[in-house]
């Protein structure tokens, strides 16, 4: 139960003064549906309203902040003339412009003889100083809600600072004190303040640097944001290795035979993974393992044999795959080698439906099928296995610690295999697994040769095309990857479809095309005479993104390439290359380029290693989000940058980490102060995890 102190930040945005039924979307949008959302709101800039000049003496350019007595309001002679206010001080006249005025309300705000405060823009007209709709218009005795140095927040569409600040200013008022849950003795040596105070300065910056993630302010409320985020990753991890695990020793009999049937001999990474992961499910505690490996580094024998050292321990194992067709790829590679070792393989897809998925879920409860592989269909909640001890989850970063988790349960001390194709950097692993254990697959698989990538600019199109028939004349396959039209599947499929299109006007029959809105079995269908029929060229939206494996196929164009993330055309090239020929990716891309893409190009020709470019992308990413260029929607933290804060994160690790060694159940004065940040954090779920007090 969230504790009372929190109630106020956690009212709804709407509660507050000033967000109606207008504009509660949009705030929704903007922060966040909560009040501490909008807390979270940090500042992206400043305006300096100290400047206070005389009107004559008043700089056009400038923002500034006058005392002036009202005059005459002259009424526009047409609809096209703005309204004007006549004002004055001591030293001269200064116009208060308006357009599409409503006269009525600017005599209410604007009371012709009185004296009023206003800020804004000084600008200048036929050699007269005027401000066109002043920020800030303001009564003698209400001055001092002009600030000196206005805040300048992030906005969206139908919001304007005025009222985002204005709604910012109403959530502080309703932050409470909170009790401090920091060490003591750390707290004093970063010279930070209280919870509040901290963030009341960080919305009150004086200055630029108050704006950068590094000031003081700033620094405390992204180490409480990562506190929260290591403390609740260190108890779901000791929950995980509280509950009874069992050991998982085979006598290798089955992995015996399925080696023999490998056309190659496994890499010594893959060799040194395989016996971490073993002794690992042969110990007596539960397992919870990162197999990390670039594209192709292949990950999917490593999990094979140790689903068939769990079978031979007479368990059932599962290999859970995010979309798919990466199930039915898995599916094809394993079935064969797992066959030879006499194990029947069971597919459990979405597609499964009635009186077939009714005997398949049967059969997995009886303990007839060993060995299943499935998309999520495999853990929904009618499926039940006789004795699970190994899932392994193909994660690609689509599921979630709760999925994670739900599979789990449907065994008594599941062993758990994560693998991932991104090689993930050491700030973020930390971040979304906390202290998990990882084996790396860093050698790549023997006779891979290193793909050629070139840039291209879009207005050699031409000549792409002529190569792109080169390649296909010499028997090669070529993928063509069409770009990210904005975030929407549609616009992709258009781009697609008309690329496709005019590739067909000159490749007739041998392109095809394939997208994400296709029904799953037209999808197979186009990858399959891709694989091995009569397609040569084949179009497609960023759905071959994971894991599809075609090794003949050896060029690769990606459309607009300036607009996929580094991770993303890592993830892309990693479709080629995967034979003994030669392979070449051409990155089409759109100039000019902007700094970041630019980046991005140059790294992709210099490297394919993708523990490179998984730190590469998080510097750029990183430094984008600092040029406030983050993307709305909700990034995983609001307030701590990775690319900024990696001491703090390392400092919080070890913290969280101590913090639980001294007081496991965080059931003392500091103990209870962490329950209120993992709150404030809303990780409401790790709190679970203790016992209550
Ligand atoms: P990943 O899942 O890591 O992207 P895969 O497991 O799909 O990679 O393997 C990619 C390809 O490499 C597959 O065709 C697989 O058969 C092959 N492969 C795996 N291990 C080796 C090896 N040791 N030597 C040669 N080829 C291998
Ligand atoms: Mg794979």
């Amino acid at each position: 139960m969230r504790p009372e102190v929190l109630y106020s930040l956690f009212a709804p945005v709407e509660s507050l003064p000033g967000i109606g039924p207008r504009t509660v979307k949009a705030f929704q949008t903007l922060a966040g549906p909560h009040v501490v959302d909008l807390c979270w709101h940090l500042p992206s800039g400043i305006i300096d309203r100290s400047y206070a000049p005389k009107v004559m003496e008043a700089q056009p350019g400038r923002v500034a902040t006058l005392t002036v007595t009202v005059g005459e309001h002259q009424q526009p002679r047409s609809r096209r003339q703005p309204y004007r206010v006549r004002c004055h001080d001591d030293s001269g006249t200064l116009d208060l412009v308006f357009f599409h005025a409503r006269p009525d309300y600017l005599h209410r705000i604007l009371p012709i003889g009185e004296t009023r405060v206003v800020s804004g823009k000084i600008e200048y007209f036929h050699g007269w100083p005027q401000i066109s709709h002043p920020d800030h218009i303001a009564s003698v005795e209400e001055q001092d809600t002009i600030q000196g140095v206005e805040p300048v927040y992030p906005l969206t569409a139908g919001l304007t600072l005025k009222v985002v600040g204005k709604a910012v200013r109403a959530a502080l008022a309703q932050a409470p004190e909170l009790p401090e849950w920091q060490d003591f003795g750390f707290w004093r040596q970063q010279g930070w303040t209280a919870w509040r105070e901290a963030l009341l300065a960080a919305h009150a910056p004086q200055g630029e640097d108050d704006l950068s993630a590094l000031a003081t302010p700033r620094q405390r409320l992204a180490y409480d944001e990562l506190l929260a985020n290591q403390l609740a990753l260190a108890l779901v991890r000791r929950s995980q290795t509280r509950m009874k695990g069992r050991a998982v020793e085979g006598d290798g009999h089955l992995r015996d035979q399925a080696i023999a049937a490998l056309p190659f001999a496994l890499t010594g990474s893959q060799r040194k993974a395989l016996s971490e992961i073993l002794d690992d499910m042969a110990a007596p505690h539960r397992m919870l393992r990162l197999l990390q490996g670039d594209v192709g580094s292949g990950k999917t024998v490593v999990a094979l044999l140790s689903m068939l050292a769990a079978v031979e321990a007479g368990c059932q194992a599962a290999l859970m795959a995010p979309t798919e067709i990466l199930a039915r790829q898995h599916d094809a590679t394993i079935r064969p080698l797992a066959e030879a070792a006499g194990v029947e393989v069971l597919l459990l897809t979405g597609r499964d439906k009635g009186k077939g998925r009714a005997r398949a879920l049967e059969r997995l409860k009886a303990g007839e099928v060993k060995l299943a592989i499935g998309t999520h269909a495999l853990f929904q909640q009618d499926v039940e296995f006789q004795d699970l001890g190994l899932a392994v989850i193909d994660e690609q970063h689509r599921f979630g610690v709760h999925q994670r988790m739900s599979l789990q349960s449907k065994g008594r001390g599941v062993d758990v295999l994560v693998m991932t194709a991104t090689p993930i950097p050491r700030t973020l692993m930390l971040t979304s697994y906390g202290d998990m254990e990882a084996s790396r697959l860093t050698e790549k698989p023997a006779g891979r040769q290193p793909v050629d990538t070139r840039s291209i600019s879009l207005d050699r199109l031409g000549d792409v095309v002529d190569g792109v028939a080169r390649a296909i004349e010499q028997g090669r396959k070529v993928y063509w990857v069409c770009p990210l039209v904005e975030e929407s599947d549609k616009s992709d499929l258009a781009a697609a479809e008309e690329r496709f299109a005019a590739l067909k006007t000159r490749f007739g029959a041998r392109v095809g095309l394939v997208h994400g809105r296709m029904k799953a079995a037209e999808k197979d269908r186009a990858m399959a005479d891709f694989k091995e029929g009569d397609i040569d060229l084949l179009v497609a939206t960023t759905v071959i993104e994971v894991g599809v494996d075609v090794p003949s196929a050896t060029v690769m164009v990606i459309e607009h390439a300036e607009r996929f993330g580094l991770a993303q055309l890592h993830q892309l090239r990693g479709r080629i290359g995967r034979g003994s020929e030669r392979s070449s990716c051409l990155l089409l891309y759109q100039g000019p380029l902007g700094e970041t893409a630019r980046a991005r190009l140059r790294i992709m020709r210099e490297t394919d290693d993708g523990f490179r470019i998984a730190e590469e992308d998080m510097r750029l990413r990183g430094a984008g989000e600092l040029l406030g260029t983050r993307q709305s929607g909700f990034p995983e933290f609001r307030l701590a940058d990775l690319a900024v804060h990696g001491e703090l994160l390392a400092a919080a690790r070890d913290d969280a980490k101590l913090v639980l060694e001294r007081d496991p159940e965080l059931q003392g004065e500091r103990g209870r102060a962490l329950r209120v940040l993992l709150y404030l954090f809303e990780r409401d779920q790790a709190v679970r995890f203790l016992r209550s007090g």
